[in-house]
């Protein structure tokens, strides 16, 4: 059986090497190297799985929880561990439960699945442009020339880092649903605020009507970022009116900080803040709470004025794209274009930080190779 490939991320270079074990596969990438994305991943250093329980893991899906079960539960982090292992890349597991590989080289993740593919037909340069069905078979047009295959995967990616690739073309390829796209992983951008430098914080919580995220933030004049902004960033997407408020101090409830605020001697309400903030937010503080008296309350409930999420060019990762109603969560064949594949992210799954994204890219391409 001839299969054709369309994209060279992580995705598509597994379900290529995978398949290439029984049947003839093309691997088609526009770029002049397979992995382009894959190389920018975790800084560098490549977080490409997570040794997270399934219920933890499940915990950490934004969109397409109940249709990754059967993939996630098929390719463990182990597999993933014994996977790169016997292509030469040894991984390691850190803090988070993040997992890396040992030489903190995401080029070695690429070399890994490129040796995987040493069967498959690899085409550099080369886009595909369209996909015409003929009988049972499919002719792939591309920018040097055609195929005539019997099972066509789009693993194109989504919309985000458009210079690696990702523009989009696997939504449009066949006629398949779609979900509107939205940026995930994203910075958020809010009204400017008085900030000389980017403000560094840890244990608070970012909050959004019930969500609630506690951890690092980094805020700068007119965007927040770090862990919980970009994570925030994922869950609000497509929510409307967004109202965003920092607690500053998770662990006190508001009455505990009254008390606290009685017992303070000062009269000027920087040196009191002394005792609450770190130095370099009091200015921005005082800028929405003037009275002693309401100091409690916007220590638990500094609200920052959303503007919008920043663009693609700035997302990890596209929300949205290809319908998963219309995908068999076995097989990710399409129900509507029978013998075409959907893998990685041109689906509508996604995840928070912390190697989920690069491990269900995986765990979908392994599963689907192994069904075709
Ligand atoms: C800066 C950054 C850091 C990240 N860090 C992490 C991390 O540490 N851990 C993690 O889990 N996730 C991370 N991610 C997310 C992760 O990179 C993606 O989830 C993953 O790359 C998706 O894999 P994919 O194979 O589906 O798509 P992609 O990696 O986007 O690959 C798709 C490929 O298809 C090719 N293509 C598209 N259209 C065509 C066409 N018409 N013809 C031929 N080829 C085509 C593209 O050129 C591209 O190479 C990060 C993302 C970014 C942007």
């Amino acid at each position: 059986m001839k299969i054709l490939v369309i994209g060279g991320g992580p995705a598509g270079m597994m379900l290529a090497g995978q398949a290439s074990k029984k049947h003839q596969v093309i691997l088609i990438e526009q770029n002049e190297k397979l992995g382009k994305k894959l190389f920018l991943t975790g800084k560098g250093k490549c977080n490409i799985s997570t040794s997270a329980t399934l219920e933890e893991f499940e915990a950490k899906i934004v969109r397409g929880k109940s249709f990754l079960k059967t993939a996630l539960t098929n390719f463990t982090y182990e597999n993933c561990l014994d996977f790169f292992k016997d292509l030469g890349c040894p991984l390691k597991i850190e803090r988070g439960k993040r997992i890396f590989p040992v030489s903190e080289k995401s080029s070695d993740i690429i070399k890994a699945l490129s040796l995987y593919c040493k069967n498959v037909d690899v085409k550099l340069n080369e886009k595909v442009i369209k996909v015409i069905k003929v009988n049972e078979q499919y002719k792939v047009i591309t920018s040097k020339g055609q195929y005539v295959v019997d099972k066509v995967v789009v693993a194109t990616g989504g919309l985000s880092y458009a210079q690696t690739g990702a523009t989009g073309d696997g939504y449009k390829l066949f006629k398949q649903p779609l979900i509107e796209t939205k940026q995930a992983l994203v910075p958020i951008n809010i009204k400017a605020i008085p900030l000389r430098k980017c403000l560094k914080l840890k244990n608070v919580k970012l909050i959004c009507e019930e969500i609630e995220l506690f951890g690092e933030l980094d805020i700068y004049s007119s965007k927040i970022e770090g862990p919980l902004g970009i994570m925030m960033s994922s869950l609000i997407n497509r929510k409307e009116n967004i109202a965003l408020f920092i607690d500053f101090k998770p662990a006190l409830s508001l009455n505990q900080l009254q008390i606290r605020l009685d017992n303070n001697k000062y009269k000027d309400l920087s040196l009191i803040l002394k005792d609450f903030l770190p130095l370099d937010i009091i200015p921005t503080f005082l800028t929405k709470c003037q009275n002693k008296k309401d100091i409690p309350y916007y220590l638990k409930r500094f609200p920052l004025d959303y503007l919008k999420l920043d663009s693609y060019s700035r997302a990890i990762i596209t929300s949205g794209g290809i319908d998963i109603n219309y995908i068999d969560a076995v097989t990710f064949e399409s129900k509507i274009n029978p013998h075409v594949y959907y893998i990685g992210e041109v689906l509508d799954v996604d995840a928070l930080t912390g190697g989920y994204n690069l491990h269900i890219a995986l765990a979908v391409a392994k599963q689907c190779a192994e069904y075709i």
